[in-house]
């Protein structure tokens, strides 16, 4: 009677044969001649950007245009936040110090930009006042749809430590319509980022 095959994988060796620890066999990319830049860019424009296109066009006929095109454009949307970059009081440098090395906002693909054409969420980080009131609802209106807007720290919420203040406009829900609320007097670096994937998980769920 023969022995029963064996089904236990075959190990493989830890040094490539021929290699010893002290002279170790070349990588096998060192000898192959390096692709230049142009053949990558070409190949991408010639073969993969029409393959994807065909791919989606196909997807799209197959399920409808909402069940594909919303998802893709939720996905890109909550992974490219682009915050307006202005600061109205004290929570502007908690604001600041997010996309410093530290916490590293950056990371979650969120860019302040400086015109609001560019942007697509305006972080409220400070005391809104009746005078600024107007340039805020200004800036707003110039970004351009779908847009989002944040309300960092109490003073935004509902006007803070000033809210009885003549001046202070209690809460900018009372000017623009507001998605994400964060509190804190300041909030930290940590709660904006918190805010932040708390727009995100609301972008995710999008439909129209
Ligand atoms: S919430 Fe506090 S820290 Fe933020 S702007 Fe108002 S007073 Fe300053």
């Amino acid at each position: 009677m023969s022995a029963p095959a064996s089904s236990a994988p075959a190990t493989r060796p830890v040094v490539p044969p021929g290699a010893t620890l002290e002279s170790p066999a070349p990588l096998p990319m060192v000898d192959q001649p390096a692709v230049p830049f142009i053949e990558i860019e070409t190949l991408r424009s010639k073969e993969f950007i029409p393959a994807a296109k065909e791919a989606l066009g196909s997807l799209i006929v197959e399920q409808g245009q909402t069940k594909v095109v919303r998802p893709v454009f939720n996905w890109a949307g909550r992974n490219s936040l682009f915050p307006l970059h202005w600061g109205l009081a004290c929570c502007a440098i908690e604001f600041a110090a997010a996309f410093g090395a530290r916490w590293d906002a950056e990371r979650f693909g969120v860019v302040p930009r400086s015109s609001p054409r560019q942007c697509d969420v305006m972080i409220v980080n400070g005391t809104v006042t009746w005078k600024v009131a107007h340039k805020l609802i200004t800036l707003y209106e110039q970004m351009p749809e779908p847009k989002w807007v944040i309300a960092m720290g109490n003073c935004a919420t509902g006007g803070g430590p000033f809210r009885t203040a003549y001046s202070v406009v209690p809460g900018v829900d009372k000017l623009v319509p507001v998605d994400v609320y964060i509190a804190g007097c300041p909030p930290r670096p940590e709660a904006m980022l918190d805010g932040i994937l708390e727009l995100e998980k609301l972008i995710r769920e999008r439909k129209e």
